[in-house]
């Protein structure tokens, strides 16, 4: 695929150049004919064709990050003094929580509402009432949240929503298309950081939406040109080579996601483990009935035992530096190798188990991964 660096294309005559500016008001998907790169480019057209092929989607647009695309795909619903109220579910990327409270609310005036999840599963009775009186202009859901890895049932979300007349955005990122299609189950906007599993080495910032509505895509080709938030041709055709492996990498992380989560569940100084494979996981049902047995993600949340909050610190500290050759402590996720965050130095009071790490799970060799981390865990169950 061609890399077209220009900034701006060749237009040869006043006529040409009167047309493209004309049809530049209709925001069609692919022009026929390209005019400056912040509005539209030829290689980053064609790398949103690959992600319309794994969406299985009418249309796909790239951006400069995740949360690039997560403000042209909010901005899209907002409509002045006419704005009806934004509904957010809690748990929700923190970065989103920012910019909802620092932009969204302080800056652009919006009315910001919350919904959070009852012991770690959504409660679909309490949505609807809340859905029923506030009447939102949309509601926004990660499939899977972070760090907690609660699925949330985005079906029956989406039938209560459209009900009242309200749109669904879903941030897709954490089980991507391989594993659910929400725009099949009436959504309306999917977003994902192309940063992680897309991309898929944590070499490039990207971001996408995704829809099937035609107004949608109009209104959001104009905002991410206005604002400038659309992907650079080099970026976008890393990304269409890196995204040919991505089912051969994602289903490799789900797989051995799921065999680290069965092992860390027998381990006596893990007190808990997160991950929606599990049959104890609080919505282990919905994952199953949303993935269909795929996999459950490759993300894994685990908390370790202690007598106080001091000994969950401390075997957390002497994990991190005991797998750390293997293991790096880098704050992304969806990386070739096995990474890992402590939760609280990033959530801080959020998630109140000091003990807890959250690992973004590789595609490396299974049992060469299980190794570094039993090796880890048997030294410090040799000083419990
Ligand atoms: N959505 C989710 C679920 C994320 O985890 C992130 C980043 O970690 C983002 C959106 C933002 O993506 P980016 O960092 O590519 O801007």
């Amino acid at each position: 695929m061609p890399v077209y660096r220009d900034a701006g294309f060749e237009l040869y005559d006043a006529k040409t150049t009167a047309d493209a500016f004309k049809k530049e008001t209709e925001h069609s998907r692919e022009p026929d004919l390209y005019i400056y790169s912040r509005y539209r480019n030829p290689t980053v057209v064609a790398a949103e064709e690959e992600i319309m092929k794994l969406e299985g989607c009418e249309w796909a647009l790239l951006t400069q990050s995740g949360m690039a695309a997560v403000d042209t795909a909010l901005s899209v619903f907002q409509h002045g003094k006419e704005s009806r109220p934004w509904l957010f579910f809690t748990e929700i990327y923190g970065g989103t929580i920012s910019f909802i409270e620092s932009v969204l609310r302080t800056r652009r005036g919006l009315d910001i509402q919350y919904f959070t999840p009852d012991n770690s599963n959504y409660d679909l009775n309490k949505l609807e009432k809340i859905i029923a009186s506030l009447k939102p202009e949309f509601v926004y859901i990660e499939t899977i949240s972070n760090p907690m890895l609660i699925v949330a049932d985005v079906t029956s979300i989406s039938k209560i929503a459209r009900e009242y007349g309200t749109k669904v955005i879903i941030d897709n990122t954490f089980s991507t298309p391989w594993l659910f299609k929400p725009l099949s189950e009436g959504a309306d906007i999917i977003i994902h950081s192309a940063t992680k599993y897309f991309s898929g080495h944590g070499n490039l910032t990207a971001g996408v939406l995704c829809g099937n509505d035609k107004k949608l895509m109009q209104d959001a080709i104009e905002y991410r040109k206005f604002v400038g938030h659309t992907l650079s041709p080099d970026d976008a055709y890393r990304l269409q080579t890196q995204i040919q492996s991505f089912e051969l990498r994602f289903s490799r992380q789900c797989s051995n996601a799921f065999s680290l989560a069965g092992y860390l569940k027998k381990v006596p100084v893990v007190r808990e483990v997160w991950f929606p494979g599990l049959k104890d996981h609080p919505t282990h049902i919905i994952a199953e009935k949303l993935f269909k047995n795929k996999g459950y993600g490759a993300m894994i949340t685990f908390d370790f035992d202690g007598k106080d909050q001091v000994e969950k610190r401390s075997r957390r500290d002497e994990f991190i530096e005991l797998v750390s050759e293997k293991i790096k402590l880098i704050p992304t996720l969806g990386d070739p190798h096995t990474i890992l965050m402590p939760v609280e130095a990033v959530w801080g009071t959020k998630y109140p188990e000091p003990g807890m790490i959250r690992l973004s799970v590789g595609f490396e060799e299974y049992k060469e991964l299980e190794l570094t981390i039993s090796n880890a865990l048997k030294k410090i169950i040799a000083k419990a």
